[in-house]
């Protein structure tokens, strides 16, 4: 079983696996093939004509997953981090935070008092070194979503932080981190849309970072997909559809491809190739900072900033 930073794979069996017919966001039954998981592989990826999410057409079962989980992600997630004690798939926190900040409208650093929601999380890292750049006069209550039983400690008085399993029913909140984890779930819509549900009011934003692999599989098919860990590629796309299919109550703010999840300490050959891919779609992203549509989309990953409108 491999466990190598960026490589999830494993083979379902048969009876591990079932067919999905709609689009796990919109419902719309037709879609186009992409592509393959994996060049032996019989699954495939499919297109959805209606809001362009590809999606793997076979998904496994919730018992095969958690088995799956339970086994390869205490070792994967120590990967990342191998001289910290943080337990996320993104290396040195630190670096996702001032992104994050670079990345949110301004008025958002004005508030007094935030709720964050960490959904797939971890042991919160990403979201605590976030808190950690806000003013210290700034009350926030983190709460990580995650199944594992890590959770960071606070070391500031005014930043609480807590874990839960499940997305919370009745609490709201100014900010939500969904980095690196709705692409591995098979019911990505619903949970897309309780997130969405759970923004707080008009300006309150969703970050949301998955995997982008499959333009860049085209040219190079050798690539892992890292099925079954991965079933959705999400890119500019899917969130251009999203845009127009939720314009009334959502704004898509930023859509660009994210920093590398690898430090370059730690993982310099990857850093660099990874770095080097996503250089024009900086360039792009700097002319054309509105843009929806993206030319350049060879990145491995993609990042959204989604503000509620009302
Ligand atoms: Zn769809």
């Amino acid at each position: 079983m491999k466990t190598t930073i960026n490589d999830f794979r494993v083979v379902v069996p048969r009876d591990s696996l079932i067919q999905r017919i709609q689009c796990s966001y919109c419902g719309n039954n037709t879609n186009r093939t992409v592509g393959k998981v994996d060049k032996t592989s019989e699954i495939e990826l499919v297109e959805c004509l209606n809001c362009l999410l590809v999606t793997t057409n076979y998904f496994p079962t919730n018992q095969f997953l958690e088995s799956y989980y339970k086994d390869n992600f205490p070792d994967y997630i120590g990967k990342y981090n191998p001289n910290e004690k943080s337990k996320v798939t993104f290396s040195k926190p630190s670096r996702f935070a001032s992104r994050l900040k670079n990345l949110l409208p301004v008025n958002f650093f004005n508030l007094t008092f935030v709720r964050i929601l960490d959904f797939g999380g971890a042991d919160g890292s990403l979201a605590l070194a976030f808190a950690n750049l806000l003013s210290d006069t700034t009350r926030v209550e983190i709460t990580v979503v995650d199944f594992g039983q890590d959770l960071i400690k606070s070391m500031k008085s005014n930043i609480l932080i807590k874990k839960i399993s499940v997305i919370p029913e009745h609490e709201e909140f100014e900010l939500i981190i969904a980095s690196a984890s709705l692409e591995m779930l098979p019911n990505f819509g619903q949970t897309l849309r309780l997130l969405l549900d759970a923004l707080a009011n008009e300006d309150s934003v969703i970050y949301i970072r998955t995997n982008f692999i499959q333009p860049i599989r085209r040219f190079f098919p050798f690539l892992d997909f890292s099925f079954p860990a991965h079933l959705h590629d999400i890119g500019p796309d899917f969130w251009r559809s999203f845009s127009k299919l939720e314009s009334e109550t959502f704004q898509v703010l930023r859509t660009e491809t994210p920093i590398s999840e690898l430090d370059f300490k730690s993982f310099p050959i990857r850093w660099l190739i990874a770095t080097g891919l996503k250089f024009p779609s900086r360039l792009e992203v700097k002319m054309f900072p509105n843009k929806l549509k993206r030319f350049w989309i060879y990145v491995g990953s993609w990042e959204v900033v989604v503000r509620k409108l009302s």
